[in-house]
């Protein structure tokens, strides 16, 4: 039976593993921005939706898959591992189609590789 003490000791959990997912994805869109010379939008909100996006699906479905494409078949895209962040045409051509990783000569590269989780939640909570 689901007592209301366990009810809310589940959802705290679940909340905690949400966080450590989303940490997780901004440490590694820091890192991958780092590694290939790339910079994070100079709207960061686009940033923070990305990465909420992506641990989303981490969460879900185990993988970072694109946040800013529509499937018919999560886990079956999930399995072809195409569009699994970074996706092959970032890997390959450094494209972003959701502008997270941007190259310096694009026209909305902002000058920063960093985001914190506190920006991520504000600039989210703010889209809502
Ligand atoms: S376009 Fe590619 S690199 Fe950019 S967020 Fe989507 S999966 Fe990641």
């Amino acid at each position: 039976m689901t007592t209301a003490k366990s009810a809310s000791t589940d959802n705290r959990s679940t909340d905690n593993s949400q966080d450590k997912t989303l940490e997780l994805m901004r440490k590694f869109a820091e890192q991958y921005a780092k590694r290939t010379d790339t910079f994070f939008c100079s709207d960061l909100s686009v940033t923070a939706a990305v990465i909420k996006g992506l641990a989303k699906h981490k969460q879900e479905l185990g993988c970072p898959l694109c946040p800013c494409r529509h499937y018919e078949d999560k886990k079956a895209e999930v399995k072809k591992a195409y569009w699994n962040c970074p996706c092959v045409p970032m890997r390959e051509e450094k494209k972003c189609h959701c502008l997270l990783f941007l190259t310096p000569d694009n026209a909305f590269a902002g000058d920063t590789q960093k985001i914190t989780t506190e920006q991520i939640e504000q600039l989210c909570n703010d889209m809502k």
